[in-house]
């Protein structure tokens, strides 16, 4: 059962630091059922590799299990040779510090998101391929999978459960550690333990900052719960309520800063005067929140389908309660859908529409992501009409409730000056062939323009 992480980043060695493991020694370490092995079969300047071996030995694995009628599939087990949730357990005891993202010599190099490759050479993927992108590629990882044959001598028994991955990404070790903590079990679906409480509080722990995010939250927990709805519906539940509690302050707090202007309901106004103007009759709201564009849009009698898309459930929660749906005539109630889903992740539902919005939104997003979110918007969604907003930080400095070293909101990762978000927009419209234009939203300054922008791409 093999793992390896290797990145080019230079000098390269410094993996050895986070990790805490010297790429000159071979270390071994006990485990319960066997032994894990920290080796680097390469460690130059250019390019570092580490690899975590475990040797699992199959006796000890089934001591104490008392289920004559499987003696010998527990025998002739899959376990000693495939990364399941026993690499998990080896992931946290030999790679503990740089999980929990400390690194006392290189601070720094913590938080810098480095370019690394995970290899899982045997992975087991009771879902198949499909299912290992829809876990992975949510998070931003490029993902490259080989389905292993049952035996290459007899083609004709067909392929295995077994997948050959490969995860790309530029992203800290430490999120890379704690996304292959819980999804390899998660995929496995066969743990080898048995789960209570304490699971779900490592599944918090290491979920935290992308679990509640993710488009596939409830299968993950679920999995890594083994299965056990009472645990699953716990752990859901406690995503949400700090998922929410954050939320909620934090919008609390944007509106404060933003609120002697009202922009928000000025966004939504020339949001929907654009979409009025180009006589748009289907609108898809990506990060709809709390669904204030819908209930906006619900006014313009010509728009008869619009439909909003969030990550967070939670918020869809709340959009729903917000915009009454079930109290509206019948007629009324088939305009709107709300579904949950990830821009970032490639999704049919998205297509279709007239017009896609996406209305303070990208900067929630890390920039490396924006790039995947350009793709699943322009290249494969293709509305005629794409309208995206985002502060302008430039206008930060006329909000005198705001340092001057801080974002409008906890969870926007940035916020762009005008030249930043026209030099993003005009190449998203040149790779995917739309024209843009640009409006300012909000009170006018003459030196720091207006506090949000907006562009407006048009395809043909
Ligand atoms: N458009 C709304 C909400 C803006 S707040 C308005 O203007 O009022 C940003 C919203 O984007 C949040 O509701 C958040 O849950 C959602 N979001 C963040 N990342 C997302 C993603 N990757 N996919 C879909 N929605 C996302």
């Amino acid at each position: 059962m093999l793992l390896t992480i290797a990145t080019t980043y230079q000098p390269a060695t410094d993996l050895g630091f986070l990790l805490h493991k010297h790429p000159d020694k071979c270390q071994s370490f006990p485990l319960n059922i066997g032994q894990a092995h920290v080796f680097y079969p390469e460690s130059g300047a250019d390019k570092c590799t580490a690899a975590l071996l475990l040797s699992i030995d199959p006796v000890e694995l089934v001591r104490g299990k008392s289920d004559r009628h499987q003696s010998l599939g527990h025998y002739v087990s899959d376990r000693p040779y495939v990364a399941s949730s026993l690499m998990s357990v080896a992931i946290s005891k030999v790679f503990r510090t740089a999980l929990a993202g400390r690194c006392d010599n290189k601070p720094e190099l913590v938080q810098q998101a480095l370019p690394l490759t995970a290899k899982l050479p045997v992975l087991p993927c009771r879902d198949g391929e499909s299912f290992l992108r829809q876990l992975f590629e949510p998070l931003g990882y490029r993902v490259e999978a080989e389905t292993l044959p049952l035996d290459s001598t007899f083609p004709k028994w067909s392929n295995s459960i077994y997948l050959s991955v490969t995860l790309h990404q530029t992203i800290r070790l430490c999120d890379l550690l704690s996304h292959l903590y819980v999804l390899i079990p998660v995929l496995d679906d066969d743990k080898h333990y048995w789960v209570g409480d304490e699971e779900i509080a490592k599944l918090l722990r290491h979920g935290q900052g992308w679990l509640d995010l993710h488009p596939y939250k409830e299968q993950i927990t679920k999995r890594y719960l083994k299965r056990q709805g009472k645990l699953t519906r716990k752990a859901l539940a406690q995503l949400t309520i700090e998922d929410s509690q954050d939320n909620e302050i934090q919008n609390r707090e944007e509106a404060a800063i933003e609120k002697p202007l009202s922009l928000n309901q000025q966004r939504m106004e020339q949001v929907a005067a654009v979409l009025e103007t180009r006589r748009v009759e289907s609108v898809i709201d990506l990060g709809c929140g709390e669904g204030k564009l819908i209930k906006r849009l619900l006014q313009n009698k010509s728009i008869h389908t619009i439909t909003g898309v969030d990550v967070a459930h939670r918020e869809l929660e709340i959009a729903q309660k917000r915009l009454k749906l079930d109290r509206l005539p019948c007629h009324q109630q088939d305009r709107v859908k709300l579904i949950q889903g990830s821009l970032i992740y490639r999704d049919r539902r998205f297509s279709g529409y007239d017009a896609a919005t996406a209305i303070e939104v990208i900067e929630h997003l890390d920039l490396n992501r924006l790039g995947t979110l350009a793709r699943v918007l322009f290249e494969f969604a293709q509305p005629k009409l794409v309208i995206v907003t985002t502060p302008n930080s430039e206008y930060n400095v006329r909000f005198t409730s705001l340092p001057s070293d801080k974002l409008r909101h906890r969870d926007h990762r940035f916020e762009w000056t005008r030249q930043e978000f026209q030099n993003w927009a005009n190449n998203v419209a040149e790779k995917f062939s739309y024209r843009v234009e640009f409006q300012g939203i909000g009170e006018e300054d003459t030196k720091v323009g207006t506090p949000t922008q907006m562009a407006v791409f048009r395809k043909g």
